[in-house]
């Protein structure tokens, strides 16, 4: 699986962190999402995909791996 993050659209909401807290973290200057992985494991597939559910501005893209 492989991501992508669009800062510019991220509006801090934090979801993809709690969601899949290993993926994803939030900038503590601008609340913004911080991806860490890039490249999830596929043990983390599944929380990943249901970020990319929960995220209300669209900026978490599954770019391949579906
Ligand atoms: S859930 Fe979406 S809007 Fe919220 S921090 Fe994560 S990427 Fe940003």
């Amino acid at each position: 699986m492989e991501l992508r993050v669009d800062r510019e659209r991220c509006i801090g909401a934090g979801m993809c962190v709690l969601t899949a807290p290993g993926v994803f973290d939030q900038d503590t200057a601008d609340g913004r999402v911080v991806p860490l992985d890039l490249t999830p494991a596929p043990e983390r597939e599944h929380a990943v995909r249901e970020a990319t559910e929960v995220c209300p501005s669209g900026a978490i893209t599954i770019v391949s791996g579906d």
